[in-house]
């Protein structure tokens, strides 16, 4: 098993003390070659779950009352932070809704790859420009070397877009987090994003996929699970019979606003 989230629970402290709980009791697994699809209305926990996997919470205000989160056999919240630094960004790809939240303001793109690739590869300076130039060319960027010069704030949302895909994908990783990655991008371009990261995620490699959006998760997952309140209320192996007929009335509710929001 490539993860395995058991019995989860995530709260957060307010500065007045009182917690709220984010995620309550929440088991998931994901085997490599699959696609995971975390739905759910927003304020469900799929954030709190997600990051929650990388440890990318702020702790506090975020703790973990109980639970585990195993990573290809290795205990997540146990480990002490460094090893979780070796797997950020090598083993473990994360993609975010904000590409502004995990791209430097400061520092040009190509600088951003390629300190990326340096910090887990022990490649040369040269090895490791022409590698980013490569990834940005396969996340659909025409103009790599312009690209690379540019720092984020020059580039539209869309470009941002594609390189923290290219971010997240080029080591390789065994797992790849992806966090609303389209939903701040046009229609149009949500498409073409979507089938960049079918096309370029390894085959063996799991991806944990959270959206509010259904009409991604039946593109993208091989199954699915339908959070609400912080707690996993259905599961599915198999996305179409739960697009065709979902058991829990919330997500009956749920597959109907999606349709009638297809009709639109
Ligand atoms: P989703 O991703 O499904 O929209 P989140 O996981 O972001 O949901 O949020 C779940 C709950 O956790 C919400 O009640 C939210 O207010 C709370 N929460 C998320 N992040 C924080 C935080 N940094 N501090 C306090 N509460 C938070
Ligand atoms: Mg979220």
């Amino acid at each position: 098993m490539l993860l395995k989230i058991e019995d989860l629970s995530v709260s957060f402290r307010n500065d007045d003390g009182e917690v709220n709980a984010a995620a309550i009791d929440v088991d998931l697994e994901l085997e490599r070659g699959q696609v995971l699809g975390i739905v759910g209305e927003s304020g469900s926990g799929k954030s709190t779950v997600s990051m929650s996997v990388a440890r990318l919470l702020p702790s506090p205000p975020a703790f973990y009352p109980k639970g585990r989160i195993i990573f290809d056999g290795e205990d997540i919240l146990g480990m002490p932070l460094e090893r979780l630094r070796q797997l950020r960004g090598k083993r473990i790809g994360v993609i975010f809704q904000d590409p502004m939240g995990s791209l430097s303001p400061l520092h040009r793109i190509g600088e951003q790859l390629v300190e990326t690739i340096r910090l887990h590869e022990d490649v040369s300076k040269a090895a490791a420009d022409a590698m980013a130039l490569e990834w940005l060319g396969k996340v659909g960027i025409r103009d790599v070397a312009v690209t690379a010069k540019a720092y984020p704030h020059e580039l539209s949302g869309g470009m941002q877009q594609r390189v923290m895909i290219a971010m997240g994908l080029m080591l390789g990783p065994d797992l790849v987090i992806a966090d609303e990655p389209t939903t701040a991008l046009d229609v149009t371009v949500q498409a073409q994003v979507l089938r960049l990261m079918k096309d370029l995620h390894q085959a063996n490699s799991g991806v944990l996929l959270i959206t509010h959006d259904l009409g991604v998760v039946s593109q993208m997952a091989t199954r699915l699970a339908v959070m609400k309140d912080g707690r996993v209320i259905e599961r599915s192996d198999d996305p179409a019979a739960f697009f065709a007929a979902p058991s829990h009335p919330y997500s009956q509710a749920l597959v109907r606003e999606a349709r009638k929001m297809e009709l639109k």
